[in-house]
């Protein structure tokens, strides 16, 4: 059994929440590109924005176990939706509990476990996303201890309508382990600019934009953990979170798999359905297969995370991540041609996911990344 009765209660719980609110707006909202504010709102009020954050802090708790069940379940209607759920978990949970004071925590938990903020992740700029020691964004320390941050960001989710953006910037001129910092950045400050909207193949609803920093003036514990030591710091919160990206794109897998099942079981070709020819079959063995691993990979992997055993937090986290979302990928591809015209059309949901599938494969750290991430540490 891979969940306990807890897990299955919230796994239930959030599948009869999807099938009301997500479900029903999943096409209009890829139609339409815009935000989808009943989904910020639902998921605020019943604490999916903010799972993550202890019951001490007014959140409503969880773990990665919890996160990734959640994030897979809306995964099944929307990858939009599955972003957005669990929004502020690596934008200011996750850097707050482990690298913040006391006081920041007291500061943004208790507003994050009423369900007020969105936040967003800024490291990528126009001219570097893999190797994020070559950023350029510069905080500068004032004497009086407020910093002054200047740079520029492209592609950040989220910050069209995020309360609060963690930002990575250059504090320093030496090695990137000893001169990157986070900072938490509030968007309502002067000095904070948004750029102009990406275009994108997917997730849409979930938008991407560019920002600038205009000597933008931060308050002095707007800094999260030590100066200097941003770039580990990122890497672990990364790491820490990298698992729920797959939960995501197992969701969007299981969901274009449930369909193809189905249409199998009605679609008519020369008298049968098509789910009767081995052909189809075949196809959806090696799908079920495919999942079947890529679940019981995700949440034994969770389940070591949680455990506080994180002597192989690095490998096991980029192995989750590159398996699950390539299985993802591969599952959509093959799920629009078991619909064949359908799973072309705009009618259907198939093309939507395959569209989908494709960002996760890209984004916190490419796949090819974190196949060198395993590589390396298999050869250390
Ligand atoms: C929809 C979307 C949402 C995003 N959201 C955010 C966000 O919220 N915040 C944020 O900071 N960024 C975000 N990004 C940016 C994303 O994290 C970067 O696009 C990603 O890290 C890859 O960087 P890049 O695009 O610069 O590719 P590059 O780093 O230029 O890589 C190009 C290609 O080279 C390969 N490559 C690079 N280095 C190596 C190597 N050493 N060995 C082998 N191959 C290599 C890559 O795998 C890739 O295939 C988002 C991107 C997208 C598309």
């Amino acid at each position: 059994m891979l969940f306990n009765e807890d897990q299955l209660a919230l796994k239930d719980s959030i599948r009869r929440m999807v099938e009301k609110e997500v479900l029903p707006l999943a096409a209009e909202i890829d139609d339409t590109d815009r935000f989808p504010v009943e989904w910020r709102k639902t998921f605020g009020e019943l604490g999916l924005l903010q799972m993550w954050v202890p019951e001490e802090y007014g959140g409503p708790g969880g773990d990665l176990t919890s996160v990734c069940i959640a994030k897979e379940e809306t995964g099944k209607a929307s990858l939009t939706a599955s972003t957005l759920c669990c929004n502020n978990s690596i934008g200011l949970i996750l850097p707050l509990l482990n690298f913040g004071t006391e006081e920041q925590k007291q500061k943004w938990l208790p507003r994050s476990g009423r369900g007020e903020l969105v936040t967003a992740v800024a490291m990528t700029e126009p001219g570097t996303g893999s190797d994020v020691s070559s950023i350029k964004t510069r905080a500068v320390q004032r004497a009086s201890g407020e910093w002054v941050l200047n740079g520029q960001k492209s592609w950040i989710t989220w910050a069209a309508v995020a309360d609060v953006i963690l930002v990575f910037a250059k504090t320093g001129d030496g090695p990137s382990h000893d001169s990157i910092s986070c900072f938490l950045v509030e968007t309502h400050l002067p000095g904070f600019r948004l750029g102009r909207a990406e275009r994108k193949m997917g997730r849409n609803g979930a938008p991407n934009h560019e920002i600038f920093f205009d000597d933008m003036v931060l308050p002095p514990d707007a800094l999260i953990g030590q100066e200097g030591k941003g770039f580990s710091a990122c890497m672990k919160i990364l790491d820490l979170n990298r698992p729920t990206i797959a939960a995501s794109s197992l969701g969007v897998a299981q969901g274009a798999f449930d369909l193809c099942v189905q249409w199998c079981k009605e679609r008519k070709v020369y008298g049968k359905t098509i789910g009767q020819f081995q052909g189809m079959q075949f196809k959806l063995a090696d799908m079920a297969m495919k999942l079947e691993a890529a679940r019981q990979m995700l949440y034994g992997i969770c389940a070591e995370i949680d455990s506080g055993d994180h002597s192989r937090l690095q490998m096991i986290a980029s192995m989750s991540k590159c398996y699950v979302t390539d299985v993802a990928m591969d599952i959509t591809v093959e799920a629009v041609q078991i619909f064949g015209a359908a799973g072309y059309s705009k009618d259907y949901p198939l093309e939507r996911m395959m569209r989908d599938a494709k960002v996760n494969q890209i984004i916190e750290g490419t796949n090819e990344i974190h196949r060198m991430i395993i590589g390396r540490t298999l050869t250390r």
